[in-house]
């Protein structure tokens, strides 16, 4: 009987997750509530909160995703981070301009005449 605190004892925000989670044999750990978790600071979903819960903090831009493909997955050994890509925009290229003369400034020789498939294959000696 102390009586220093108050009735009131905020319970840690670990302890308010976990027992939202069903954990299931099979392997996942599916969380039942909300969509979105609120932290005591900010609202984030359940799976950022598992990892940093578990893991520790999240890198800035990175995603938790789960392996499993279950989307109320959050236990741990399941998740994943993904960094988002750095996509950079590619201008399409231009369409190349057809050949009207070759290296030596002729006209491009069509292959395909005899004539010229003969002489290709004489071999000087
Ligand atoms: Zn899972």
């Amino acid at each position: 009987m102390g009586g220093l605190g108050s009735g009131r004892v905020a319970r840690p925000v670990g302890e308010r997750f976990w027992e939202k989670v069903k954990y299931h044999e099979r392997g996942c750990w599916e969380w039942t509530a909300s969509s979105h978790f609120f932290n005591g600071e900010i609202t984030e979903s359940p799976r950022r909160f598992a990892w940093r819960d578990s893991k520790g903090p999240i890198p800035e831009r990175a995603q938790v995703r789960p392996m499993c493909r279950n989307a109320r997955c959050v236990r741990p050994a399941h998740l994943y981070l993904t960094e988002p890509r750095e996509v950079e925009p590619k201008e399409p290229e231009p369409p190349k301009p057809e050949p009207v003369l070759d290296a030596q400034g002729r006209p491009p020789v069509d292959a395909t005449l005899p004539g010229r498939r003969m002489t290709r294959l004489r071999t000087p000696t």
